[in-house]
């Protein structure tokens, strides 16, 4: 299945092509606060589809819910135009055994910056689906439906914002919007930002960042990336240990994916949340305190510095004025 060439295949950057020249269409339809809003919202709802399912259950399995839940979870998921769970999930999974390897799809150490943020999901490389290797998800034919035919979902979502735009310019003419505005706003616009704002994850989360746990590959933890990325940013705590349903390992660390995931929960819709072993949590500190040692080791010995280095001018200026 990986024998295929690793290059650019040009007639898969097409849809790419399509979805980024699509934004230009707002140059027509023009902006109206709300039709922006809902660009944004549908940006963190599909923002959280792509973390919260895609990556934390299908991915990951870090938590339990019912089979018809898991349906709805993975027709959420679908509108964020990533493919299906099931393409997302065995790619996933490979990133972490190959992570920053050869093998490795989208790393940048490997491939470059470009390759591994938009190059390889263009790759005839990266296109199948190895249900082999995914068959505790592949067990189920509704969501091999969705992933085989996953460009339905998506075209349903951009009639959904193109309807809903129409229904509004009908019926509440004051919001100033309308049906291709809101497809727009609502898909082309919103949808590319989640693009990038995801394939963030895969190139820029391991260049930019800081590293607390020593794991074999080069991710990152980063605030920036976890505020855009809901979370992900935590990609270096990710990486120590994948099974749990945070990836934010301290109070500190804002996973706002988490959070949601929280209150489906207290929905009844999710359960069986994977907790952070308390192992992992004292190794983290432990690499904290290590860093905080080697740093104010570092203070020390630079104050120490300049104070030997101030008593040798007081001592060479003495010795000046004798
Ligand atoms: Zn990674
Ligand atoms: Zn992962």
């Amino acid at each position: 299945m990986r024998a295929e060439p690793d290059r650019v295949d040009w007639p898969r950057v097409m849809p790419f092509v399509f979805l980024h020249v699509g934004c230009l269409g707002a140059i027509w339809t023009g902006t109206s606060t709300f039709a922006v809003c809902f660009a944004i919202a549908l940006y963190f709802l599909r923002m959280f589809a792509v973390t919260g399912i895609h990556h934390r259950y299908f991915s990951h399995k870090t938590y339990s819910t019912s089979r018809p839940v898991q349906f709805l979870l993975a027709i959420w998921a679908a509108t964020a135009v990533q493919r299906g769970s099931l393409w997302w999930a065995y790619h996933h999974r490979h990133h972490h055994v190959h992570s920053d390897d050869p093998e490795d799809a989208h790393s940048p150490h490997v491939h470059g910056f470009l390759w591994s943020h938009i190059g390889w999901i263009t790759s005839r490389r990266n296109f199948p689906t190895d249900y082999s290797k995914i068959k505790d998800l592949a067990k189920f034919p509704e969501l091999v439906w969705l992933n085989r035919f996953d460009l339905v979902v998506p075209i349903l979502y951009a009639v959904f914002t193109l309807v809903l735009g129409m229904i509004l310019e009908r019926f509440a003419p004051s919001l100033n919007t309308n049906g291709p505005q809101m497809l727009i706003w609502g898909f082309f616009i919103s949808t590319t930002a989640l693009f990038h704002g995801t394939a963030c994850i895969n190139s820029m989360a391991h260049l930019m960042g800081k590293r607390r746990y020593q794991t074999t590959d080069d991710s990152r933890n980063s605030f920036i990336l976890s505020l855009i990325c809901l979370g992900e940013g935590w990609h270096n705590n990710h990486h120590r240990y994948q099974s749990a349903t945070r990836n934010g390992f301290y109070w500190w660390e804002i996973d706002l994916t988490y959070y949601g995931l929280k209150m489906l929960s207290w929905a009844g819709l999710i359960w069986g949340f994977k907790p952070v072993p308390k192992s992992i949590l004292e190794e983290g500190k432990l690499g904290l305190a290590a860093k905080k040692t080697a740093t104010s080791g570092a203070h020390a010995q630079s104050k120490k510095n300049s104070e030997t280095d101030s008593e040798t001018e007081v001592n060479s200026s003495f010795a000046a004025d004798v």
